[in-house]
């Protein structure tokens, strides 16, 4: 390890890695006799003339991530300055971070993926009330505990390399693939955009892929922009398609067609996850149960395979049935939501266009599937009213036939 021994009164243990900004050590506190880690920010990175403004922004951000406390978001405990470095000592966290999780390009489990994503959305929401906007979510600031825990990381601070590169070279540099559109066009962004990254994300757990790419960070741009990508559900079959909504509505390219709060997602993707999860545990039931087709039923082949990789393997997951999950949602979603586009062409007295056929086209483009300000769970009326008149409609049919 080379480098001073000390940083201000944080004895340095051992070197975790080399980030953007600089290097990050494991250090002991010995006023509190507790571990640490301690970034550093290499001040050599900022421009001669900008120092002191820089210095004194890093400060104010650190300032504010300071006054986040909550559990999915990693603490600052102190920052301060040796030499010409700046250190910020925070919590330490054990574990590795999402970046890891991701490497193989191939989904998560749809509830672990439910779970990781509704705790970066409730790090979100909390630090959002207290005015304090990220600007750079992404898997690499996603820390993950080997209990499951999800911490957020890197409050402020990457905002200050994304302003920092931007001024320096014109471009963005880092991962530019989590940015939401207006931040790839430069335009004022706000706590909207973290929403947008943490879709990115979420999309990219549920498929194995991001949705925007591009060879160069104009083809990227123009994506982020642009291109609708297919709905998760239509590249890995275990995903219910409610969920579909819940990422094109996160991934709205305007902010306003957007979740408003990160809460709302929150609370959207627990409600998904307890459905997956009761699901399963009917499915489990059904399947371990009395019925004697199930028992001689063989195991189905995986649509996609699911990949439980050695770096997943300390981390808590929802026990799920793979197979009940895509099977069940399937034709339960899918149906409820034929339900509602019928329901919605009745309740409009719009002749049955070719658009209320039964097949579902693949892929769906994202932006289909929310309408501005509609709600993904708003539809039960719509549902019921839908299934009384399909039921009418069967036994008018039964009794014309008969
Ligand atoms: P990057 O995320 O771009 O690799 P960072 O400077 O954020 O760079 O981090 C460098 C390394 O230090 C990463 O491998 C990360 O896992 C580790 N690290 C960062 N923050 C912490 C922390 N609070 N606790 C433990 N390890 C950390
Ligand atoms: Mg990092």
């Amino acid at each position: 390890m080379t480098g001073p021994a000390m940083f201000g009164r944080y004895e340095l243990i051992a070197e975790l890695g080399k980030g953007a900004m600089g290097v990050v050590y494991k250090a002991n506190d010995p006023m509190l006799s507790r571990t640490v880690a301690i970034k550093t920010i290499n001040m050599d990175e900022a421009e001669q003339d900008g120092l002191a403004e820089f210095e004194a922004r890093l400060y104010q951000e650190a300032k504010a991530a300071g006054g986040l406390n909550h559990a999915n978001i990693v603490i600052v405990h102190d920052i301060g300055k040796s030499g010409n470095l700046v250190y910020m000592a925070m919590e330490y966290v054990e574990g590795g971070d999402l970046r890891d999780l991701l490497t193989g390009a191939v989904p998560l489990e749809t509830a672990k993926a439910l779970d990781i994503a509704a705790q970066i959305a409730e790090g979100l929401a909390y630090a959002h009330e207290h005015h304090v906007v990220h600007r750079d979510i992404k898997p690499a600031n996603i820390m993950i505990t080997p209990q499951g825990r999800v911490k957020i990381t890197d409050f402020g601070i990457a905002r200050m390399r994304l302003a920092e590169s931007r001024t320096q070279a014109g471009v963005i540099l880092g991962s530019p693939k989590y940015l939401s559109p207006e931040q790839v066009t430069g335009q004022r962004a706000d706590h909207r955009a973290d929403i947008f990254s943490l879709g990115v994300i979420l999309y990219q757990m549920l498929t194995g892929h991001t949705p925007f790419n591009g060879d160069s960070l104009g083809a990227l741009m123009y994506q982020t922009t642009n291109l609708d990508p297919p709905a998760p559900s239509t590249v890995n079959a275990q995903v219910p398609v409610i969920l579909d909504y819940i990422v094109a509505k996160a991934l709205a390219k305007a902010p306003e067609s957007r979740y408003q709060g990160a809460a709302e997602l929150a609370k959207d993707l627990r409600e998904c996850s307890r459905r997956v999860a009761a699901d399963a545990q009917a499915s489990t039931d059904m399947f371990s149960g009395a019925l004697p087709a199930a028992a001689t039923t063989p195991p189905v082949e995986k649509t996609i395979p699911l990949g439980v990789r050695p770096a997943d393997a300390g981390i808590a997951t929802v026990p799920v049935s793979t197979r009940g999950v895509s099977r069940a949602f399937d034709s339960q979603e899918a149906t409820q939501r034929l339900m509602r586009e019928v329901g919605a062409l009745e309740a409009q007295a719009v002749p049955s266009p070719a658009s209320a056929a039964i097949t579902i086209p693949t892929p769906v483009p994202l932006r289909a599937l929310v309408k501005q300000g509609e709600h993904p769970w708003g539809q039960r009326e719509n549902t019921i009213f839908a299934a009384t008149v399909a039921v009418a409609l069967a036994i008018a049919a039964a009794i014309v036939l008969a």
